[in-house]
């Protein structure tokens, strides 16, 4: 996948949050009013989109007082959400404001829990995927024998459309807490976001145990660690494997990685034996183009001890079409730049860091000069520069700007970006926003790269805009100018024949994909019992014998992470930005004398995003008397404000809603004068 958490973290390290003038006022007037508060962040974020600092902790509180079920499906939760300001709402504490820094992720509720599956005496494999099971991303999965537990990889997914301000989301390791000395090793299959961008935060949160991964891959992570917290790659203890050979040992777990072909170097598959069972998990996989028909390369896999487990990345079932092979796909990059009439200008994954050196080799043969621009593909060559992995000068390289002080049929510009990602190169050059350069009606534009599942409108969106811009835009409808890394259904049966597994689980892909991908198995002749389709959370338990999916799952809604803050789906400043995304919201600023406890001026509206409020005059002034109304009722000169407003949210809410239709979040304030 792409590169885009880097970008992402630049912004985020640049926008520190601003204070402003409305949070004063408000949490003076509204010191017992936590709704108010948490809103008028949430109004903020909206107003500036700058991430919070204070977000996370305050979640911890809230969680301490909620129970938290697991969630099902995304629209129940955004449903219940539109009844959360029923609820007694969260009490801020002064010291919520404060983040205190060595204790990040350290929740109110960290104790362990009674263990549901695990019993003592209990002698069952459970394979748990906590991700990557119902999406593309967010891949981990768990590997539980008695006290043991290995986990292999932890991704980030991008946000989808509904998710207003999320910056990427994580996997839900809740199952983990009061277990983490268990945890013996995490094992990475190779360096996408999508398999390493959770890194940081959840090696952390299992307080650092031990990496596995090849070398390219553990640099990777050891990247993005610094990026999110400078120094914390020093805790991490790495094992770094690169041979079939290698055998180690974790507990009851024996370890074995082999390499797989990837659109990623150094991609790793594994063989975990356990004493149920051998798991093969090859990671994301596609058929290596060079092996003679009928082969799939991973033939040997079919004498490891039986009974196996084969954990297939199926996302491949979705493509009809072979991928590419990369020779084919370098030769049409080759005429491209040989025949093009001015600058040429890739796009690509910035992980694709071996495309680099093809592309430099071939713009050298045409006199050209190649400029790289995107802050994670420079990061990435630097990483393979440095472990020797690719082997160019990096001196041939030109800064961007560079680009501009020569003729234009002399410059190839690599760059981040082809999966439409906001602040990534393409992104900014499309929207003229660049630092440097503008596409030019003359420029050959290459979409280098294959669009992930989720990312369509997007990639549709920076398409339409290069296409008004340059007239040469070329992408993989067009022209195969990308190898993908992911194998056909074809691919997926020819596998599944060749390593013979005892058990299929397909793995790694949205719920259809994997569907999709039993009914190749089926096909081949295996029965439901051999066939385990998992979501996430879902507990698999493997005796010597037999496998069966358990009916309890395990927690494992999304997790957010937006700015600073990490929450899940229950968290106030989600909720209230799906209200305000669907139904706008409503100021009421109510001022009352402090002494006689009468209404000073005339109740203030104001609104964003629910109707325009010139239109809809009347509407305005019954609500004005509405509120008149209910503070010149009371019986009483003392103020209580809690009450008051409380009064005013739910009173005025009911009242738009029969009037309207809409339920905008209704945000009182009570000033006393
Ligand atoms: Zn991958």
């Amino acid at each position: 996948m792409t590169e885009n958490f880097k970008t992402r973290k630049i912004r985020e390290k640049k926008n520190t949050p601003q204070k402003r003038r409305v949070v004063g006022v408000v949490r003076k007037t509204h010191r017992t009013q936590p709704e108010t508060t948490q809103t008028t962040q949430t109004r903020k974020r909206v107003d500036n989109r700058k991430p919070q600092r204070f977000e996370q902790k305050k979640e911890v509180d809230l969680r301490s007082k909620q129970v938290r079920k697991p969630v099902e499906k995304k629209e129940n939760t955004f449903r219940q959400s539109s009844n959360q300001n029923k609820k007694k709402p969260y009490q801020p504490k002064q010291q919520d404001r404060r983040r205190p820094s060595n204790t990040k992720f350290k929740r109110q509720d960290d104790k362990p829990k009674q263990d549901v599956f695990n019993k003592p005496g209990d002698d069952k494999l459970r394979i748990i995927p906590l991700g990557g099971c119902e999406e593309v991303g967010r891949n981990m999965t768990i590997f539980e024998y008695k006290n043991d537990i290995v986990i292999i990889d932890m991704g980030l997914q991008f946000p989808e459309e509904d998710m207003p301000g999320i910056d990427y989301i994580i996997p839900n390791t809740e199952y983990l807490k009061g277990k983490e000395k268990n945890v013996k090793a995490v094992i990475f299959t190779h360096g996408h976001m999508d398999h390493i961008g959770a890194a940081p935060i959840l090696l952390e949160r299992l307080g650092n145990p031990l990496i596995v991964g090849s070398k390219l891959t553990v640099h990777m992570i050891k990247g993005r660690m610094e990026d999110y917290k400078k120094g914390s790659s020093k805790n991490i203890q790495s094992k770094l494997v690169n041979s079939f050979n290698y055998k180690l040992k974790f507990g009851s777990f024996g370890l074995k990685l082999f390499p797989v072909a990837h659109s990623i170097m150094e991609a790793m598959g594994i063989i975990l034996e356990t004493p149920n069972g051998t798991v093969i998990h090859p990671g994301d996989w596609k058929i290596d183009d060079k092996l003679k028909a009928g082969k799939t390369g991973y033939e040997y896999l079919s004498k490891l001890k039986k009974p196996s487990i084969l954990m297939l990345e199926s996302l491949g079932v979705a493509y009809k079409k072979k991928p590419v092979p990369e020779e084919e796909m370098y030769k049409n990059l080759e005429k491209l730049i040989a025949d093009a009439p001015g600058r040429v200008i890739i796009g690509t994954f910035a992980s694709n860091v071996d495309r680099v050196k093809v592309i430099l080799e071939m713009a050298e043969k045409y006199g050209k000069t190649v400029a790289v621009d995107g802050f994670s593909m420079k990061t990435n060559i630097q990483i393979a520069k440095k472990l020797g992995i690719v082997k160019f000068d990096l001196r041939q390289l030109i800064k961007i700007e560079k680009t501009l002080d020569l003729p234009d049929n002399k410059v190839v510009i690599m760059c981040t970006g082809a999966q439409g990602e906001e602040n990534a190169v393409f992104n900014r050059i499309a929207n003229g926003v660049h630092r440097s350069i503008k596409f030019k009606k003359s420029d050959t534009v290459i979409f280098s790269s294959s669009v992930i599942p989720g990312n369509e409108r997007t990639v549709q969106r920076v398409k339409d805009l290069i296409y008004r811009q340059s007239d040469n835009v070329i992408h993989s409808e067009i022209m195969d100018v990308h190898s993908g890394g992911h194998a056909t259904a074809a691919e997926v049966a020819d596998v599944i024949r060749a390593i013979k597994p005892t058990y299929f689980v397909p793995v790694y892909a949205n719920h259809y994909m994997l569907k999709e991908a039993a009914k190749i198995a089926k096909g081949i002749g295996y029965d439901d019992k051999h066939i385990l389709i998992p979501d996430n959370g879902s507990v698999m338990e493997f005796s010597k014998t037999e496998a069966k999916m358990s009916d309890k799952k395990v927690e494992a809604s999304p997790v957010f992470v937006d700015g600073l803050g990490i929450s899940n789906l229950q968290n106030i400043v989600f909720r209230d930005r799906q209200i305000l995304a669907q139904e706008g919201m409503v100021v009421v600023i109510t001022t009352v004398a402090r002494r006689t406890g009468k209404l000073i001026h005339n109740p203030d509206i104001i609104s964003r995003g629910f109707v325009y409020l010139k239109e809809n005059q009347e509407l305005i002034n019954q609500a004005r008397n509405k509120i008149r109304k209910i503070v010149e009722e009371r019986n009483t000169k003392e103020i209580d404000s809690d009450f008051l407003k409380n009064k005013i949210r739910n009173d005025i809410g009911q009242f738009l809603f029969s009037k309207t239709g809409k339920r905008p979040m209704v945000l009182p304030v009570v000033i006393e004068v």
